[in-house]
Formats: structure tokens, sequence, C-alpha cells
């Protein structure tokens, strides 16, 4: 789906202030900038409070009976739990560091898009209801009271934040504006304000064990054929397995992976690589899901979501954990995971059978990053690859925000890129690594009917993207996130053009020369490989 408005109509908003406070001013519901509500029939599965049909377009939300003292209630429930919260709530000091910082201001020039005013939504409830001068003066040190108004803001502008923590690198006092959406959002889906995008995965989760919904039957199916393509690409039959007791590693992946458009080309590079080493590795067709959409609407989600990864690690017995390319993932096995489901209870630590690396920093959670472990077997030298498979791409890296925000996962990735691609160029310094920008449709948003609002928010991604495709001809964007991969194609196709997307283990695949292959025709997308050169020429 692309957006039909035109790149001067996006653009086309007034910076100056309105004249009105910014608590007078209400957010118009217009099309395109929000996402549709869970469905019943989903909240339901995932028991959750207050199911029932609305919109948010609809006047009426349908709120539950005194939903005011529910939120309330879990605001003060949250504040005495989560003690980063109840800081971000009063240290904050309208320095406006992290005004500019945010991809949504920058796309949509709305006030309530910069992280300091997106937490005010909040922390003005929080003077009113839990400080001293704020029930005594009101307004005038910033206090209001939630009403059905605050309740709408709070939905459309905590779902117009990817939770990418950007914000936070720029904030002198490290306030992380995600934390408190995160919890905005936990406290609006205990009135059943929720959206269909996150909650439809989530229950799809429980059903099949994947956000896809995906069944274990088509699960071994869609695994089966991708060992069809590789043999037809390479002319070797690789041989996964899937819930294979012994194992010495259970290899986790988002489902997208195995199901979606470009993100199986990844999928094949990873068979490929274990293949080629010779690593003793099963799929579970229960885990068969590493994002975890309860990230996006509740704490105790993440924590029901996450569990299973490490029941299967322990029902399978194997030593350890590897995790495919993919964001939010990793910022729960890297964040969360242990606090919340560990210790893993797996027969050994996370040791490279391959290079007798150990994984220290994964003591605790067991579980090892694909691009750590396949940067450690080329450090190791245990890699045989032609870069030059790769020279029809011209190829730049896109820091997914989770990896390198929330675990700093910076050199991997381009250790692996620069071993396989002899053409790579980094985006400006300002765009990258730490500060690199989101793709403008992470933590649930990526859905079609908040198309507007991605493009707007995806916008300084693309725009750094056009720099380095202008001045050095990039035609391909890696990543290392399941979500880029499915929206960052119609952000490069609105704003750039000409730019493709790919996984690292992708580009990985590709180069790799394995033992007994046949002479390679085509790479892992079924292109021919002197013809794909010769129209990038
Ligand atoms: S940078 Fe930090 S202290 Fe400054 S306005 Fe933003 S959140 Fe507040
Ligand atoms: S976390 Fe990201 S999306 Fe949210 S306010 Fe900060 S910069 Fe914006």
């Amino acid at each position: 789906m692309a957006l039909k408005l035109r790149h001067d109509e996006v653009m086309n908003f007034d910076l100056r202030p309105s004249g009105k406070g910014w608590m007078d001013t209400k957010p118009e519901f217009s099309k395109g900038t929000y996402c549709f509500s869970g469905v019943r029939k989903h909240v339901e599965y995932l028991e959750q409070p207050n199911p029932r049909e609305w919109q948010p377009y609809d006047d009426d939300w349908k709120l539950p009976e005194r939903w005011e003292e529910t939120i309330i209630k879990g605001f003060e429930d949250r504040l005495s739990r989560f003690r980063s919260f109840k800081l971000f709530m009063d240290i904050c000091v309208r320095c406006g560091a992290c005004s500019d910082k945010c991809h949504y201001f920058i796309g949509s020039g709305d006030p309530k898009n910069m992280p300091v005013l997106r937490a005010e939504l909040m922390r003005s409830v929080y003077r009113k209801r839990f400080t001293a001068a704020g029930k005594i003066l009101g307004r005038l040190v910033g206090a209001r009271d939630i009403d059905e108004a605050v309740l709408k803001e709070w939905f459309y502008y905590f779902y117009q934040c990817t939770e990418c923590r950007r914000c936070s690198v720029f904030c002198p006092y490290g306030i992380d504006t995600a934390e408190i959406t995160m919890i905005g959002r936990e406290l609006l889906n205990m009135v059943g304000l929720n959206i269909n995008w996150i909650i439809e995965p989530a229950s799809n989760c429980f059903r099949t064990g994947n956000h896809l919904g995906i069944q274990p039957h088509t699960f071994k199916d869609n695994i089966e054929f991708a060992v069809d393509e590789i043999e037809s690409i390479t002319g070797i039959r690789v041989n996964p397995t899937i819930n294979r007791r012994g194992a010495e590693v259970l290899f986790i992946i988002p489902s997208a992976d195995i199901f979606a458009d470009p993100h199986i080309f990844t999928f094949y590079g990873y068979l490929t690589l274990f293949h080629e080493i010779g690593l003793d590795y099963t799929f579970s067709a229960y885990a068969s899901e590493g994002g975890n959409f309860g990230l996006f609407f509740s704490h105790e989600m993440v924590k029901r979501l996450n569990a299973k990864i490490y029941a299967e690690a322990k029902r399978l017995g194997v030593k350890y954990i590897i995790g495919g390319e993919c964001g939010h993932m990793w910022r729960v096995m890297h964040q969360y995971m242990d606090t919340m489901n560990g210790p893993a209870e797996t027969k050994g630590d996370p040791v490279s059978s391959i290079t007798g690396t150990r994984f220290d920093h994964a003591r605790a959670t067991k579980m090892v990053h694909i691009c750590e472990f396949t940067s450690d077997l080329i450090h190791h030298k245990k890699l045989n690859l032609d870069p030059s498979r790769n020279d029809a791409y011209r190829v730049t890296f896109h820091d997914s925000c989770n990896p390198a925000r929330a675990m700093g996962m910076l050199e991997e990735p381009r250790i692996v890129i620069k071993s396989s691609c002899n053409n790579f160029f980094e985006m400006p310094e300002n765009t990258i690594r730490e500060q690199t920008f989101c793709c403008g449709s992470g933590s649930g948003l990526g859905t079609d009917e908040n198309l507007e609002m991605r493009m707007r928010g995806g916008l300084p991604r693309a725009n750094a993207v056009k720099h380095v495709h202008d001045r050095h001809g990039v035609n391909m964007l890696s990543c290392i996130c399941a979500i880029d991969k499915a929206t960052l194609p119609a952000l490069m196709d609105y704003w750039v053009g000409g730019v493709e997307v790919c996984g690292v283990h992708e580009l990985l695949g590709n180069a790799l020369m394995m033992k007994g292959e046949k002479e390679r025709t085509v790479n892992l997308r079924g292109e021919e490989l002197a013809a794909k050169e010769k129209s990038n020429a």
C-alpha cells in the first residue's frame, strides 16, 4: 500500500505556536494518523479488560464505569513498583534537549510529539493527583485532572511513540520517554483501550506460538520450502530439525523470517551458515516466535509470552539459545527475560562449540544474538566468504533501535556486512549507532491504516538513506529487525526510490562459500548474479 499524499502535502505544517495553550489543544483523529482498536475476540482471548466494539474515531469510546478510578489506581500502583517511572515523573527540568530528537515531531511538526511534551501529558495528571503543589495550585504548576479528553490525548500520542528511546540519548537526566509510553499504554489497556495490530499478534502467539498465527504443520512446511529453495540455489540440502531433544542450541527467530519477503532470504542465510559450520541446533514449533508484542501494552503480557522460550529450552535440554534478527525481541531478552522468567534451566552455558568463545555477557539469559555468534566465527576465520557475490549491492546499515540502544549491538552487524560485501557506506553519524533514527513503524504501529503517520515518522531515516543513495548510489538498506524488514520497503518507496531492504544474514548467505556447493548463478533471492550486477551498473 502506498501513501497517496504528495511529499509537499506531508511536509506542509506550520511550526509557529498556535496561540492556544497545550492543554487546550486537542488531537484530531484524522484518517492515516492512528491505528484501529483491538478486535473484541482477541481482547477476550487474552482475558484483557473491557472487550467491546469501539474505534478511535467514535465519539463514544464506551469506557467502563468508574474508569477514572481504575486509571488512578493503576498509576499509583506503577509509581510504587517502578522507581524509574516515579523518577521520570519528578525530574524533568524542561531543558528542551529532547524536543527535536523524536522522528514523529520532525515528520509531523506536532508539539505534542516532542518527547518532553509527550511525557507532560502524563506528568500533568501525576502532579494533580500525587503532588501537594499540583493539588493546590492546579494549572499554575502544570497540573490537570484526568478526563475523557485527556484519555483520548494519551491514546493518540502514546500510540505515536515507537518506544525507540532516541530521546533518552540526548536527555541530560536520562529520562526514557519510551518507559513513560509503556506505562501510558498499560494504563490505557486497563480500561480496554488498545490497538489490534498489537492485540491480535499477541493472541495469535498464545494459540499457535507465533504472532502470525502459523500452525505447527505450516511452520514445518515453510522450513521445508526453505530447504528446497536453498538446494536449488546451492546444490546443498541443509537439514534443520524441529523440536529435537538433546540439540546443543535452540534457535529462536521472529516468525516473519519463515513467512514474509524479504525476511525469508535472511532465513536462508541462517540455514546455510548453520549447515556450513555443522551447528547442532533445533527450532521449536511451540516457541516459534522470538518477538513479543506484549512489550507494547503490558509488562505482564511480556512475561507470559516470553516464558515459552525458557520452557522449550528446558524441555528440549539444550545448552543455550541463539536468537535471530529481531529488534524488540532483543530488548525483552536483554533487559527483562532474566528477571521475569530466569534463571534459565539449560544444560550448559553459552559457549560456541565452533570457536570455543564463551559469551560471558549472556551468562544469565543464556541467549546469544546471531550477529554476535557470526561475527565471532568471522573473527576466528571459520567462514570462507566471497564478498564479490554481493557486488550488485551498494549497502548501508540501519541500526534498529532496540539492538542499538537497548543492547549496544553496534559493531557485530557491521563486521558481518563488511566481510560479506565490498561496497558498504555509512549514513551520517548523527543518524546511526546510538543516535539511529527509528523506521517510524515500530512498537506495533506498522499498520496500513496508520500509513501517513508512519511515513512522517520515517522521514528522518529515509532522509539519511537518500543522502547515501544520492552520494554513493546505495541501493540496499540492510537491518537486523523483522519490523524494519516489513516496513522499510514502503518507506523507501515513498521517500527515496530504488532502494531494497535485506537482513544482514542474507548478505552473509550470499557470500558464504559452502563446502561442496555448485557454482552459484543466482543469489538467495533467485536473481541471476551477472544480470543483477548489470542492472545495477
Ligand atoms: S531532555 Fe530530559 S530534562 Fe530536558 S526536557 Fe527532555 S526529558 Fe526533560
Ligand atoms: S521514545 Fe522515540 S518515539 Fe518515543 S518520544 Fe522518544 S524519540 Fe519519540
